[in-house]
């Protein structure tokens, strides 16, 4: 039987909602400050795509843009007077647009970034708190994931809790996706296997998962020899080929085994902006 697919823009639609809804109790508007450095078009799109998504759910947006010659000492001094509210307001949030210009030390630019205005859960002190269980900004990529595996769960007629117990393997290893992805599935009380570029026997691995991420960068390498009957498939994978834009996953193998599965665009994609927004509600909240 095809699997069910979870639908990510239909998702990330319900949660905005709710997101626009809490907002207009709000006495002031949240801010988010957006930082862009550099003429990247893949960045100035998701830029873009986040200012929208942005104010659509009644959030302001602030835009700075430097061009792509800004030192990294320049950068830190910019963040940290935008942070100050130098420009007119002191934001609520703080996004800087990765990645940065090659010759930008990115983690020395992201000192500059109170660890209350990291909407984005990525300065080592969010990704402490979240090792430690501790309440705190969750990396936007992984939250997304979370929820989509917990749609999957519903939609196949199980309990949200019953993701407890299950086996769940990642693929990939990055510090944005894979890693913290790893450790919010324990915090769900999942047995964890984390895979990458070493692991040995990857196709037998991959075929254990109940829950099957791939975070890889790898176009379609993930076919249906990878993955379980009827398990949960979520492709996080963004990659453009000729004209079109690809997951990890090979969909058309996959979505006739898997029991459910994210497509490619709109699963994780529309998620991650989605949990961005809910962060900068959660530090205006805050
Ligand atoms: P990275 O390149 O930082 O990490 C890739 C990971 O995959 C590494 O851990 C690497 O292993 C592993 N890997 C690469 N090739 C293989 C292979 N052949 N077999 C096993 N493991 C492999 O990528 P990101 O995590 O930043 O992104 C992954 C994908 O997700 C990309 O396509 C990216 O565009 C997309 N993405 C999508 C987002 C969205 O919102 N939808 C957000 C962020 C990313 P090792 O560590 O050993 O090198």
């Amino acid at each position: 039987m095809a699997a069910v697919i979870i639908d990510g823009r239909e998702l990330a639609k319900e949660i905005e909602l709710a997101l626009a809804g809490e907002i207009k109790k709000f006495s002031v508007k949240p801010l988010l400050a957006v930082v862009l450095a550099g003429d990247d078009p893949a960045s100035k799109i998701y830029v873009g795509m986040k200012t929208k998504r942005a104010n659509a759910c009644g959030i302001d947006t602030a835009d700075f843009h430097y061009p792509n010659e800004i030192t990294t000492e320049e950068l830190k001094s910019e963040i940290k007077k935008i942070a100050s509210g130098a420009n007119g307001r002191v934001p609520s949030g703080i996004l800087v647009q990765l990645p940065l210009p090659k010759h930008i030390n990115t983690d020395e630019v992201m000192t500059a970034l109170p660890p209350g205005m990291d909407v984005d859960g990525l300065l080592p002190q969010s990704q402490g708190l979240m090792f430690q269980g501790q309440d705190t900004f969750l990396p936007c990529t992984p939250h997304g994931i979370l929820k989509l595996i917990d749609k999957a769960n519903l939609l196949l007629g199980n309990d949200i809790a019953s993701i407890a117990g299950k086996k769940a393997v990642v693929l990939g290893r990055s510090l944005i996706v894979g890693r913290p992805l790893g450790i919010m599935l324990l915090k769900r009380n999942c047995t964890v296997t984390y895979c990458h570029s070493f692991t040995k026997n990857l196709q037998e691995e991959c075929r254990q998962a109940d829950i099957l991420v791939a975070a890889i960068g790898k176009p379609r390498m993930v076919t249906a020899e990878y993955v379980k009957p009827s398990a949960i498939v979520i492709d996080v994978g963004i990659t453009r080929v000729g004209d079109k834009i690809v997951g990890d996953v090979d969909y058309d193998s996959v979505s006739q085994i898997a029991g459910a599965i994210t497509p490619v665009p709109g699963g994780v994609g529309p998620m991650t902006i989605a949990m961005l927004l809910s962060n900068v509600v959660k530090a205006s909240a805050g």
